[in-house]
């Protein structure tokens, strides 16, 4: 039987279209994802929206569309992105979807009531509808949210309390002990830091008549289920936890690794373990903690106009090659930052001059030199690109694809084998063919980057034949 290996991106908030940050997720994702399936792995990719919000409600009035149809819309708008990024999933779960969605999150809020977990209490704080939170004192300047400019709310309610703080020992351990695995280590330190401070319990619910949209709390509709027991339960709800066929559930979790960016890390490595501690589930395996993608030094903002719009760098370059800058040039652990123009730059130099000229140069001589397609047996991997994939750093095994190219660069430049074969013809041959060979094992590491490329590279191998135009054109 294979090996199941389940694999997430986070779940987006539909009130714009994805960004660069969401498509570098989600990217990683498939790539580890395409990668995983190489080795025959039983591979799960899952992605989605997070629509139980205000957010939501606030943008569609703004566009003057009803929620739902404003909704899909911008779902439908996701989808067509991930597409023309050959994003690979299972499943884009909707967290409006009553029927796949809630019973898991309902389930999951049973499961905590059961763990004695749940308690009603009053509660009085600063709310900030921009944050969809509430927030403290502390984080206000001028009595207004720094990040969404306008004064929180003074709320007092009545709302279902989880008992966080009973399980900040548990989670730390299971986080010292590797059980619960943070990439990179900055991250891990950082929540430990956290942990070792202490959790404060957590507000689960919210009154029924002052939010719009969200998930009934069971036994109790004047509640509805706040944003915790419903977006991250979405790991597993897609899988068919809390309903009746959860065959999928019990076939693939707890997961491989949760993709998210350094935003969410403490709702996943403190909330989301504590809430299956309670439930009796399983804690996934790994989270890959990434950093955010700035623009000329500074973050992405409109009034800056130094938005990069991954669609835009679709139409130009191609969703292959937007995916292999995405892996080659933006860190998995830290901020990255990068321009237009630094995005030009590269992909003449990795694409363009890099591995299309490369197999453009090895295929023409392999045609006009060699009398038949060589037949290659699956040939080894480079190891350390493995090694690579396994710690999860996919910048390195990308690098690793660029460093083969540049070898084989150098080595046609010390043996130039267009000529020796006309003065040693047996000496010429064998040297291009192993230079085919090689460029077989580029094809092979490009699968998870660029599956077409790949694709097509080895199929030109096969035909022994040069592609008929450049594999990446040149951009001035
Ligand atoms: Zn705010």
């Amino acid at each position: 039987m294979s090996k199941t290996f389940y694999i997430t991106t986070p779940i987006f908030y539909p009130n714009a279209n994805l960004h660069m940050g969401h498509a570098y997720s989600t990217t990683l994702a498939d790539i580890i994802a395409r990668y995983r399936r190489l080795l025959n792995d039983d591979v799960y990719l899952l992605t989605g929206a997070d629509e139980n919000t205000e957010k939501v409600v606030r943008a569609a009035s703004a566009a003057n569309i009803e929620p739902q149809g404003y909704l899909d819309g911008i779902v439908q708008n996701f989808k067509t992105l991930f597409q023309k990024l050959h994003i690979s999933y299972d499943q884009f779960i909707r967290t409006s979807d009553e029927k796949v969605h809630w019973p898991g999150a309902q389930a999951m809020w049973q499961r905590l009531v059961d763990a004695g977990d749940i308690e009603k209490r009053s509660y009085q704080g600063l709310y900030c509808v921009g944050h969809e939170a509430f927030i403290t004192e502390k984080e206000l300047m001028n009595g207004i949210c720094p990040e969404h400019g306008e004064a929180p709310q003074q709320i007092s309610e009545e709302n279902y309390f989880f008992r966080l703080s009973k399980y900040t020992h548990l989670v730390r351990g299971k986080i010292q002990r590797g059980e619960l695995e943070i990439i990179p280590e900055t991250r891990r330190n950082e929540i430990l830091a956290l942990l070792e401070r202490g959790l404060e319990d957590v507000s689960f619910s919210r009154p029924s008549h002052k939010v719009s949209v969200g998930i009934p709390v069971p036994g109790d509709a004047s509640q509805k289920i706040y944003v915790w027991c419903d977006a991250l339960v979405n790991y597993i709800s897609a899988l068919g936890f809390g309903r009746v066929d959860d065959t999928l559930f019990k076939q693939f979790w707890p997961a491989d690794v949760h993709i998210i960016g350094k935003d969410i890390l403490r709702f996943h490595a403190a909330i989301w373990p504590a809430m299956l501690l309670s439930a009796k589930l399983p804690l996934p395996k790994r989270l890959l903690v990434h950093g955010f993608i700035t623009s000329g030094g500074k973050k992405m903002s409109k009034t800056l106009g130094n938005v990069i719009d991954p669609s835009v760098l679709i139409s130009e370059y191609g969703g292959e090659a937007v995916r292999f800058f995405l892996a080659r040039h933006v860190s998995p652990f830290e901020d990255s930052d990068f321009t237009p123009t630094s995005f030009k730059d590269a992909y003449n130099a990795d694409l363009a001059n890099g591995i299309g000229n490369l197999a453009s140069r090895i295929l023409k001589m392999a045609e006009d030199h060699l009398e038949e397609p060589i037949t290659i047996e699956e040939n080894l991997i480079p190891e350390a690109y493995t090694h690579a994939f396994d710690t999860l750093n996919i910048q390195r095994a990308a690098e690793i694809i660029s460093e083969t190219v540049a070898r084989l660069d150098r080595r046609i430049q010390e043996t130039q084998p267009f000529k020796l074969v006309k003065t040693d013809s047996e000496k010429g041959k064998a040297v291009i063919t192993e230079l085919v060979v090689d460029l077989y094992t580029v094809g092979r590491m490009l699968n998870p980057f660029m599956p077409e490329t790949s694709k097509k590279i080895k199929e030109l191998i096969k035909g022994n034949r040069m592609p008929s135009e450049p594999l990446f054109p040149r951009k001035a």
